[in-house]
């Protein structure tokens, strides 16, 4: 390529969101032959519906992909079609999601799919506009719904293509940032091709998790090592590095497992509580400043089912990270003392270990509930297949994703009738 036409193309911008026709065009087709020869391969990206790709979106945000590939599988099997699990009841639904975090992404894809089931007879809508009134679907995923599924020229910028653009056209600030966020999406929709938008949008996000990473991206292997303007001004690390996370809180909590007659007591979380709604667990309580831990349990066992317990002794201790919380566990062995006060309307319920199993519960819960005598899975070993005990090992490595090389299809056509579940 000539001098000057290559400097034209790392240089030219006469405003901060323009990008020329001849740029356009090379970033397109260098990032675009790439994606086709290292993209990888994962289990959302050989299904050419739109429902798969909203799913698999869903479950992205904000978890790893290595974590999500064993969930989304098991949703799939479960509730394969958006009628399928429009007409599952909400435990269900937290059952196959249990141990994922963040559980009311379950709950709006619950609430999403029962509006496509009323409005649109089951099927995903094709334009932005329309995807845009569904419940729990934002620009981001309706972007990639409409590009991937549907072949649509929009963008859909998460939080590794807003790196890529954010370095490739030098973009200042903090991409969370209302102001930096929409000049990012305003270079994407100029960059996004007529052509294969889909590919060009998953390729973009493929790049920010494998080799334009926060820290030290290799741009040596970077299709678009030419054109990245970051690059060429030395400033890659500096530029829409992710801002110093704050250090996490120190939380500590007790649980109370509390047995009378064979069984245990759990009760249900709220449905407008903060953490955890609608999810089942063992009394707990975050245990107060020169607070003893005998009384945080007993107080735990009063506020969900109003039961006096005798505390025993503790049994075990779990550590685990809930977004900026970093948590320990300590597990009481209680009995009950006196009449029990639990009445018809409360969520509490006396449960045989083994009946555990079909609640939906919060993974440190669910490990608990495991571990008493009579569970169905006492004593077994970690399961290689189990995503809930896989999620608690360290390890997990892996970026967030791109999606397939799907074109322009056929709206899928389910043969069922709107706006029930029959
Ligand atoms: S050259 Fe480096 S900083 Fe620029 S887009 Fe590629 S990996 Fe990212």
């Amino acid at each position: 390529m000539p001098r000057l036409a290559r400097r034209h193309l790392t240089e030219a911008a006469s405003s901060p969101t323009s990008v020329s026709p001849a740029r356009r065009r090379a970033i397109a087709t260098r990032l675009l032959r790439w994606y086709e020869q290292n993209r990888r391969h994962l289990p959302w990206r050989h299904r050419r519906d739109p429902y798969a790709i909203w799913v698999s979106e869903v479950m992205l945000q904000q978890t790893q992909v290595a974590t999500v590939t064993p969930y989304y599988e098991r949703w799939m099997q479960r509730f394969p079609t958006v009628r399928a699990l429009a007409c599952a009841d909400e435990d269900a639904v937290l059952g196959v999601w249990q141990g994922l975090g963040y559980y009311s992404r379950a709950r709006r894809l619950l609430a999403g799919a029962r509006t496509l089931v009323s409005v649109y007879g089951g099927e995903v809508p094709s334009t932005v506009a329309e995807l845009r009134r569904v419940p729990g679907i934002g620009a981001y995923s309706a972007g990639a719904i409409a590009s991937i599924a549907f072949g649509v020229q929009e963008p859909a910028v998460d939080g590794n293509a807003a790196r890529v653009l954010g370095r490739l056209e030098c973009v200042e600030g903090d991409p969370k940032r209302a102001q930096v966020a929409r000049r990012l999406s305003t270079i994407a929709r100029r960059l996004v091709p007529l052509d294969r938008p889909g590919d060009f949008n998953q390729a973009l996000m493929e790049l920010g998790a494998t080799l334009c990473v926060p820290r030290r991206p290799e741009c040596s292997q970077c299709p678009l090592q030419r054109l990245c303007r970051a690059r060429r001004q030395r400033r890659t690390e500096q530029l829409v590095a992710a801002p110093a996370q704050p250090p996490k809180r120190q939380v500590h909590m007790v649980a109370a497992v509390i047995r009378r007659a064979g069984r245990v007591l759990v009760a249900r979380q709220r449905d407008d509580a903060a953490r955890w709604a609608g999810l089942w667990k063992f009394p707990d309580a975050e245990l107060g400043s020169a607070e003893q831990p005998e009384v945080a349990v007993a107080r735990a066992a009063q506020t969900a089912a109003r039961v006096t317990v005798a505390v025993d002794r503790r049994s075990s201790r779990l550590r685990f990270v809930i977004t900026n919380h970093s948590i320990t566990l300590d597990v009481y062995e209680c009995r009950v003392r006196g009449r029990t006060g639990i009445s018809a309307g409360q969520h509490a319920a006396w449960k045989l270990p083994l009946e555990l199993e079909a609640l939906a519960m919060p993974a440190a819960h669910r490990k608990i509930a495991r571990s008493l005598p009579g569970s169905s899975d006492r004593g077994r070993a970690v399961r290689s297949d189990d995503p809930n005990r896989r999620q608690m090992r360290k390890g997990w490595q892996a970026g967030r994703t791109g999606y397939s090389t799907q074109r322009r299809q056929q709206r899928p056509h389910t043969g069922e009738g709107k706006g029930t579940c029959a």
